[in-house]
């Protein structure tokens, strides 16, 4: 962990709880997921909890962001995706 990563950037309180925290929902744990609407890509992608022990805030962030980049073997899951092309700023 990074500096800024132990800082609550709600109360910017030191007071991030140690530890591997976990959320889940009831059912399963992949209904939270990152989806690029504008491709129409859903990357599986865990979204990493970060929960300030002082004010409560509950921040997340991407532990691999680079695995959030379309790649070219990437399929849009809808059918009726927008067509568009990938740009620059995708990558
Ligand atoms: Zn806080």
């Amino acid at each position: 962990m990074s500096a800024n990563q132990n800082t609550c950037s709600k109360c910017g309180g030191k007071s991030i709880v140690k530890g591997d925290i976990g959320l889940r929902t009831s059912r399963d744990l992949e209904l939270i997921m990152v989806v690029r609407k504008d491709h129409g890509v859903e990357k599986k992608v865990p979204l990493q909890p970060k929960v300030c022990g002082k004010c409560g805030f509950v921040d997340l962030y991407v532990s691999e962001a680079k695995n959030l980049r379309i790649q070219p073997s990437d399929k849009p899951i809808a059918a009726d995706a927008r067509q568009r092309p990938i740009l620059e700023y995708d990558f």
